[in-house]
C-alpha cells in the first residue's frame, strides 16, 4: 500500500508529493534543485494515520470518494487491531502466558461486528470501554458534541459502525460508488476522530503502566 506525503524542500521550499510504503519509518527525497533530504516519522505516526493520509489523498487529490471512504474505515480498523495485538502481547509478557498471532486474530474475529470489536478492544485499555472513555474526557466529549452532529455521545460505537463502516460496506459489498465529497469528508473526519480517541486511550494506558 502506497502512502502519499507532501514534503517541502528545505532549500528551495518546493513542495512535492512522494509515496512511501505503509511500514516505512523514514523517507528520502532528491529535489530538482539538487538538495537531498530525509526524515524519520515519530512513533505517533502510526499505521492508522498513514492509511488516513491515503484517504485524504483520494478525497482531495483524486476525488475518488468511494475509495477514500474505504481507506478511512481501514485506517480506524487497522489502528484498532494494532492496539488489540499490542496490549494483548504486553499482557502476555506480564502474565507469562504465551499467545500466538493466530490466537489473537481468532479472538478478534470472535468479537463479530465492528461496534462490539471497538468496545472489547478498548476494554483492554480502559475497562469501561470506548464510549465511556470518551464520556469521561471533557475534551473528547466536547469535540463529539460540537464537531460531529452525525454522532451521538451515548451511541458512539453504534454510530461509528453506521456512519463509517456501513458506507464502507456499501462500496465493497454492493459496488456503490455514488458517494459524494460530503459523504467522504464525513467518513474521513469520523476516522480522524476515532484515531484521536484510540491515541488518547493508548496514551492513558502507557501513562498508567
Ligand atoms: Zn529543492
Amino acid at each position: 500500500m502506497k502512502i502519499p506525503l507532501r514534503i517541502p524542500c528545505n532549500t528551495c521550499k518546493k513542495v512535492e508529493l512522494i509515496f512511501i510504503n505503509l511500514y516505512d519509518t523514514s523517507f528520502e527525497r532528491e529535489c530538482n534543485c539538487g538538495d537531498i533530504y530525509s526524515g524519520f516519522f515519530g512513533s505517533d505516526v502510526t499505521v492508522g494515520y498513514k492509511i488516513l493520509f491515503r484517504s485524504r489523498y483520494e478525497l482531495i487529490e483524486r476525488e475518488d470518494y468511494s475509495l477514500s471512504i474505504v481507506f478511512s474505515a481501514a485506517a480506524f480498523e487497522c489502528e484498532l487491531s494494532h492496539l488489540h495485538f499490542k496490549w494483548n502481547n504486553i499482557a502476555a509478557l506480564e502474565t507469562g502466558i504465551q499467545v500466538s498471532d493466530n490466537q489473537l486474530e481468532e479472538l478478534l474475529r470472535r468479537y463479530g461486528s465492528i461496534d462490539v470489536r471497538i468496545e472489547e478492544v478498548s476494554k483492554l485499555i480502559y475497562p469501561l470501554g470506548f464510549k465511556e472513555f470518551v464520556k469521561s474526557s471533557i475534551e473528547l466529549s466536547q469535540t463529539v458534541i460540537n464537531g460531529f452532529p452525525s454522532l451521538r455521545l451515548d451511541e458512539l460505537t453504534t454510530d461509528f459502525q453506521q456512519k463509517l463502516f456501513w458506507p464502507r460496506n456499501r462500496v465493497l459489498h454492493l459496488a456503490d460508488t455514488s458517494f459524494k465529497k460530503d459523504d467522504a469528508t464525513r467518513c474521513f473526519n469520523i476516522a480522524t476522530l476515532g484515531l484521536k480517541i484510540l491515541e488518547e486511550l493508548d496514551r492513558k494506558k502507557r501513562g498508567a503502566g
